[in-house]
């Protein structure tokens, strides 16, 4: 499932992979299925102990959703936005 703001319909649009850290458990399994390697684990600690995965600085997200449905946590959104 893609997220859309709202008022971005028919607009072009870039995409942006969000981790619920809170929910994360660290698994690493969508830094793994991610065909642009746009994920990565955070070397910070949740505050239960888990490093969390995080989009890369320079993620190139396509909205592809293959590590939203991976995820067994529910911790991964994907936003539509507006492109620069
Ligand atoms: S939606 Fe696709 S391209 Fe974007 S972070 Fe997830 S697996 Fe990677
Ligand atoms: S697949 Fe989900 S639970 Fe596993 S590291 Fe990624 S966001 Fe966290």
């Amino acid at each position: 499932m893609v997220l859309r703001l709202k008022g971005n319909e028919g607009k072009p649009v870039a995409y942006q992979v969000r981790i619920l850290t809170e929910y994360c458990k660290g698994c690493e399994l969508c830094v793994a299925v991610c065909p642009k390697g746009a994920l990565e684990m955070s070397d910070e600690l949740t505050d239960l102990g888990v490093r969390p995965a995080c989009p890369k600085a320079d993620a190139e997200c396509t909205g592809c959703t293959l590590c939203y449905q991976v995820c067994p946590d529910a911790a991964i959104e994907i936003w539509e936005t507006a492109e620069a």
